[in-house]
């Protein structure tokens, strides 16, 4: 392809890309295929010679868009949201032209420039201390990772690298019943193993036990295993459970425990100083991580992981073979040294974009739009007979269920019904989870460009696809 071929494509995909997004409140926000349609529609073995663009790009057009879930859709209010702000989707364009590989300051130093101070504009927009650094990682489960091989290498005294694990007590790693899946995760990466991963059980207010989770580390210590440290949830994913950052922090460090908090979704509204009393105590954490590429704008993968001592991270994860070593250059941070990965992508472009294209306070504005809207369907709910709101809402997310009758026997099946219902029918998306035991149905504002108006086609097609059941 030469240079006017691929002006005129990439002018073609950005002319795509405007209309795609303005297409999007009429599509059906879940993808209506079945498994293997796609693939059905495509050759089975790569060509020999080459095919015209134009074959591609009208094969594009003809399989994929309709067979995509929107995540850019108004009316997406499930899992999470993954927003791209149209400002950060042309950072990404330019990013991607570049394609720079940004593992070390010599080998894109503007991309490393520009993340120590795009990680330090949000961790202002976050309201942390200024003790904090970081990095930009690509997921919440890779900062995660890196702050449980951190829990352990300071645990073993920064002896497991070197001679792997065998030969020491268990160590063990301490977090509440509700955390993600990415916490079992990181323990089966990091080599601890599930059985390791002691899950302290939640109080009413769906916070852990600290006083249980006082009881599990005195327990093992007494067994002679080796506790490590504490992942504290802020904003869990099924129904926004969250621990009391400041107790739990407090108890870690009376047992000398690192402390890593999981805000993957909420951290996003902390931008809004009303909010913050969610992660009262953050400042006593030793890690953090919250994802700009769910609620905040930055297209996928964007996750800010801040760290109060960049040194026991460096120290866990710098691997500095001869042909790395970045000679007369001591002194600059190389962020591959930060992660698990060596290449890493130019993320803090995208960062860089979104917050000035749309400043701190158009941010949260969008965020308080969200907020307010899912309390208002949430009561919108609450007041009809036959639904009652399981979780009330932590910041935009709450659940629900459809309850019609006293005597209704199977409440859980009939609610899987309901959803899938409701995805079929394509307005809205939302998604289910299982709550103390119950089937709940698990509303989330957070869309980009989710308006009062999208809420209330939300409210009618749920009233209406249950009732029609
Ligand atoms: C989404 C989420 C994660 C995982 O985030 P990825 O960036 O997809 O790895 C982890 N923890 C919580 C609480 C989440 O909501």
């Amino acid at each position: 392809m030469d240079t006017e071929a691929f002006r005129e494509w990439s002018h073609r995909a950005a002319d795509w890309g405007a209309d795609y997004r303005a297409s999007l409140a009429s599509r059906p926000v879940r993808a209506q295929v079945a498994p293997g349609a796609v693939a059905g529609m495509i050759a089975a073995a790569p060509p020999e010679t080459a095919e015209p663009m134009e074959a591609i790009f009208a094969d594009f057009e003809r399989i994929v868009p309709d067979a995509m879930t929107h995540w850019q859709h108004p009316r997406f209010f499930a899992y999470f949201p993954a927003n791209a702000a149209p400002a950060a989707v042309v950072a990404e364009q330019l990013a991607g032209v570049m394609a720079a590989q940004c593992m070390l300051w010599q080998t894109s130093p503007a991309a490393t420039e520009l993340e120590i101070r795009m990680v330090d504009w949000l961790r202002q927009a976050v309201g942390l201390p200024e003790v904090f650094e970081g990095v930009l990682q690509d997921t919440a489960s890779s900062a995660t990772l890196c702050a449980v091989l951190t829990m352990r290498e300071r645990a073993l005294d920064w002896s497991g690298n070197r001679d792997g694990l065998t030969g020491h007590p268990a160590l063990r790693v301490y977090a509440s019943s509700r955390t993600h899946s990415s916490v079992d995760k990181a323990l089966w990466i990091a080599g601890l193993g599930q059985r390791n991963l002691v899950k302290i059980p939640t109080d009413r207010n769906l916070a852990m036990d600290v006083d249980a989770l006082r009881a599990a580390i005195a327990a093992d210590r007494e067994r002679g295993l080796l506790p490590a440290g504490v992942v504290v949830n802020v904003g869990g994913t099924s129904v926004g459970a969250t621990d009391d950052v400041r107790a739990v922090c407090e108890a870690a460090s009376e047992a000398d425990l690192y402390t890593h908090v999981d805000a993957a979704w909420a951290g996003s509204a902390m931008i809004c100083p009303e909010f913050r009393t969610l992660w009262q105590g953050v400042e006593l954490a030793d890690s953090i991580v919250f994802n700009p590429h769910k609620w905040l704008g930055t297209p996928m993968e964007c996750s800010a992981h801040f760290v109060r001592e960049p040194e026991t991270l460096v120290k866990t994860l710098a691997i500095q073979p001869e042909y790395l070593k970045t000679h007369g250059k001591d002194g600059v941070i190389n962020f591959s040294e930060w992660s698990v990965q060596l290449g890493r992508r130019f993320r803090a472009l995208k960062v860089w974009f979104l917050l000035r294209a749309y400043g701190l306070e158009g941010l949260r504005a969008r965020i308080r739009g969200h907020v307010r809207l899912a309390r208002q369907l949430a009561a919108r709910l609450s007041a009809e007979p036959d639904f009652e709101i399981v979780t009330a809402p932590v910041l935009s997310l709450f659940s629900f269920r459809y309850t019609p009758g006293r005597n209704h026997t199977d409440l859980d099946s009939l609610n899987l019904r309901l959803v899938n219902a409701i995805n079929d029918d394509g307005r809205i998306y939302l998604t289910q989870t299982e709550h103390d035991g119950r089937l709940v149905i698990r509303f989330v504002a957070g869309q980009f460009d989710t308006r009062p108006e999208d809420i209330d086609i939300a409210f009618e097609a749920i009233c209406a696809v249950a009732r029609a059941l």
